[in-house]
């Protein structure tokens, strides 16, 4: 089995509990999602909290933006406790998350973190004490947060001062360095004064979430040079389809590879009516693809070409990888380690033999006008040919038995 070189070591960064999930410091970087459904309607949010939380989502983030909202996050942790999913909630406030959280005391309490976006806490005189108010309750709640920057609606106060600071250089930099420069003394001066208020510098999370890949690359750069806060990862606005999965991984790669980066979110647009666990999956896979954390047996398929004889060899790949993603809920627990597992499916003889031996189980499928029988290897030796109407499925259970001998009770 070959095995990937190591990534760079993570930057050391104080360790914070979001619930029961650590951090920063010594933990594994933690996928996290957030729900779009309204968060009132109760029944529609713990269906999809549950769905993402199964789908691998370590902590999960739904938005408080009325009283109908914060009134119903305390039932909805309860049905999700019920339902044994115990994945962190966090709260996402803008604009009346002082008084939310005032009022609704249960949910100030239900919640595991709140995420605070400075550039929407209030305008003017009033932006002071309704920070002040929300990072108290956190406080008495002994609750972390995440003070989450976002470009889209930076702090116009300290933007213009900047660039106007800027103007009046000698040799003015360029428009989007200020602008930088803005996200992160967001970031910093409200987690300085969260900490003034009383809130411990291991209860801080930082984000400045950009929607430019370069740009989300120099700024979060700069940012864990300048604090040890553990940082929340995402490109925003990141897209749809292809394109966000693309942008979000180019740039968040580039990070991960520096050591920097605590916690991920890709924020996909879904499809119309496509599953918001999408971005849960994306976000393992660039874990995973990059050899940081390992969620599920990886499969790995040749592109296919003219010597594929027919789609068999691309369905029984994508049936393969069904399948593992599949047990997994019941495998993460029987079958330590199988989240390691890695099975080649290969569509001819001329890179097959070769890509299969270098994996846990592999086959090489019949390519055109190849004898039509499929060599499989096991831990690097050839141990059985399939042929005739059934491979697909005898592969499948050799798979299967794999698993259990490999990573079954020893
Ligand atoms: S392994 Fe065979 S079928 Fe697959 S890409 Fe290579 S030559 Fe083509």
């Amino acid at each position: 089995m070959a095995h990937q070189s190591s990534p760079v070591p993570r930057r050391p960064r104080v360790a914070v509990r979001v619930g029961s999930v650590p951090v920063g410091g010594d933990a594994p970087i933690v996928v996290q999602s957030m729900t779009n459904t309204d968060t009132a309607d109760a029944d529609a949010t713990v269906r999809q909290v549950a769905e993402l939380a199964r789908a691998g989502s370590e902590l999960v983030r739904v938005t408080v933006n009325t009283e109908e909202a914060a009134a119903a996050v305390p039932s909805i942790r309860e049905r999700l406790a019920a339902q044994g999913v115990n994945a962190p909630l966090i709260g996402d406030f803008h604009f009346n998350g002082h008084r939310l959280l005032t009022q609704y005391p249960a949910c100030a309490e239900a919640l595991d973190k709140y995420r605070i976006n400075p550039g929407n806490v209030g305008r003017g005189r009033k932006k002071d004490e309704q920070f002040t108010t929300i990072v108290e309750i956190a406080c008495r709640h002994d609750k972390p947060v995440r003070i989450g920057v976002n470009w889209g609606s930076l702090d116009q106060e300290l933007a213009g001062r900047l660039m106007d600071e800027n103007a009046r250089l000698p040799a003015p930099k360029p428009a989007a360095e200020v602008m930088r420069e803005a996200m992160i003394r967001s970031a910093l001066d409200s987690a300085r004064r969260a900490e003034a208020i009383g809130l411990g510098h291991d209860r801080i999370i930082l984000s400045v979430k950009m929607s430019g890949v370069q740009d989300l690359i120099a700024v979060y750069r700069e940012l864990a040079a300048r604090c040890d806060y553990p940082l929340h990862l995402g490109l925003t606005e990141a897209g749809m389809g292809s394109k966000g999965i693309v942008a979000s991984t180019a740039a968040l790669a580039v990070l991960l590879q520096e050591g920097i980066g605590d916690t991920i979110r890709v924020s996909l647009t879904p499809e119309p009516g496509g599953s918001r666990t999408q971005e849960v999956v994306v976000a393992q896979e660039i874990l995973q693809a990059m050899g940081l954390r390992a969620f599920t047996p990886a499969v790995v398929a040749c592109p296919g070409c003219g010597r594929t004889s027919s789609d068999y060899f691309q369905r029984l790949a994508q049936d393969i990888q069904a399948y593992l993603r599949d047990q997994m809920p019941v495998w993460r627990n029987r079958y330590p380690g199988v989240e390691d597992l890695k099975v080649a499916v290969m569509g001819c003889v001329v890179n097959g033999p070769g890509e299969s031996k270098q994996a846990h189980i592999g086959i090489s499928l019949p390519g055109t006008g190849e004898i039509p029988v499929a060599p499989v290897y096991v831990d690097g030796e050839k141990t059985v040919t399939l042929k005739g109407e059934n491979i697909a499925a005898e592969f499948q259970q050799l798979v299967a038995d794999y698993v259990v001998r490999r990573y079954g009770a020893r």
